[in-house]
């Protein structure tokens, strides 16, 4: 009897931007067309690299993730889906998401995606003020991002999501609000809600990461108002938080990024991708040079990469479970790890219980809307000794 496949996620990262955002700090910059295709070439040949192991999986969800993947000319993403097609076992009903900047679409583009198989638009719209997309450094409009969400809509995509974020300089809670309502009006069936994180080395943190500068970015309180007013808003619109940033429609949750919280099998192709694949966890060069010379080398990297230890996995069984709505089951642990919770996570669970801050219903354990507030030092509780 032919052994049955597993499940595997592919994630590609094409890290080529027209601009770097002025709060962005993924490996992602512009590139010009000889940089271009020569990525594309050194892609192309890490993902033949692992065709020892491709007859193994089945592969379930596909995402170009970037950088700015709608950047480059379309037929990379086509050339790139073939490739795949011809390597590994794509799955008839694979997710195949492709993040988008609403600057740099046309219908062309468009149809060329869906004729190439992406089903699932990612959109990163920000905001729908002018001022909050120019403080950012974003190379669009709110216009821009109407247009391009129509044209996507004509070209057949009947799964969009749109990334907005919360905790701007000078945003107000009533134009968080205007944001949310205005998306929500487009009824996309998907919506990334994210919290801006001033990252060292940024433009942004020298602006607003110390001093004076911080006073501009909303407090604490407020940005938990907008937090807990997302979550109310959306869910009367239709969408259910299926993670602490993530809502979807019923039936929308991103299945690739649940494969990242459930602890599944995913391989990241390109630049700074990281993959976890047989519990090993590795990643490629953060540098683009690095990577052009790593990627050579990427399968024997994964095949000499240490299995993670028993410990590391049951800490991030906890970190990234408790992060989705579904949460983690003492019966999914068992099956996963032949034992019972170690007793630290017994005693943190009792208490968090106790405080309010999580909650235990129909075999499920989940962070309470308290506990998302406070998720940080939750999760770190779950770290056990060595
Ligand atoms: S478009 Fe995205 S990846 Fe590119 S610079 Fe802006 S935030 Fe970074």
């Amino acid at each position: 009897m032919a052994q049955k496949k597993k499940p595997l996620s592919i994630y590609i990262h094409i890290p080529f931007c027209a601009r770097k955002c002025l709060y962005c700090d993924f490996a992602s910059g512009p590139g010009d067309a000889n940089q271009i295709a020569y990525y594309m070439r050194v892609l192309q040949k890490e993902i033949r690299s692992f065709s020892a192991i491709s007859t193994l999986y089945q592969v379930q969800t596909v995402f170009f993730g970037g950088g700015t993947p709608s950047f480059v000319a379309p037929h990379y993403i086509e050339q790139l889906l073939q490739l795949l097609r011809s390597q590994f076992d794509l799955a008839a009903d694979a997710e195949i998401s492709l993040e988008a900047n609403p600057g740099t679409l046309d219908e062309e583009k468009l149809n060329t995606y869906r004729r190439a198989g992406v089903n699932r638009l990612s959109l990163g719209l920000q905001s729908v003020h002018e001022e909050d997309l120019k403080c950012l450094g974003r190379i669009h409009s709110y216009e821009d991002f109407l247009y391009g969400y129509r044209i996507a809509r004509r070209a057949g995509f009947r799964h969009i999501n749109v990334d907005l974020m919360s905790g701007l300089p000078r945003q107000s809670l009533a134009s968080w609000q205007e944001s949310l309502a205005k998306v929500a009006d487009l009824e996309p069936e998907h919506i990334s809600a994210y919290s801006l994180i001033v990252e060292e080395g940024t433009p942004f943190y020298e602006q607003y990461g110390e001093g004076l500068g911080r006073l501009a970015l909303p407090g604490e309180e407020l940005d938990r108002e907008m937090y807990h007013f997302t979550k109310e808003f959306l869910a009367s619109r239709g969408y259910q938080r299926y993670e602490i940033s993530n809502y979807a429609k019923p039936g929308y949750a991103c299945r690739h990024n649940m494969t990242y919280w459930t602890l599944g099998d995913f391989l990241g192709f390109g630049q700074a991708a990281a993959s976890y694949l047989e519990r090993r966890r590795f990643s490629n060069p953060e540098g683009i040079e690095e990577y052009w010379q790593a990627a050579r080398t990427s399968y024997q990297r994964f095949r000499q990469t240490p299995i993670s230890s028993e410990k590391e996995q049951m800490e991030e069984y906890m970190f990234l479970g408790l992060r989705t709505a579904r949460g983690v089951s003492r019966e999914d642990f068992k099956k996963r790890f032949g034992k019972d919770f170690p007793p630290r996570y017994d005693e943190r669970l009792l208490d968090f219980y106790r405080q309010g801050l999580m909650v235990q219903e129909k075999g499920r354990i989940t962070l309470t809307d308290r506990g998302i507030d406070v998720s940080n030092v939750i999760l770190a509780q779950f770290l056990l000794e060595e």
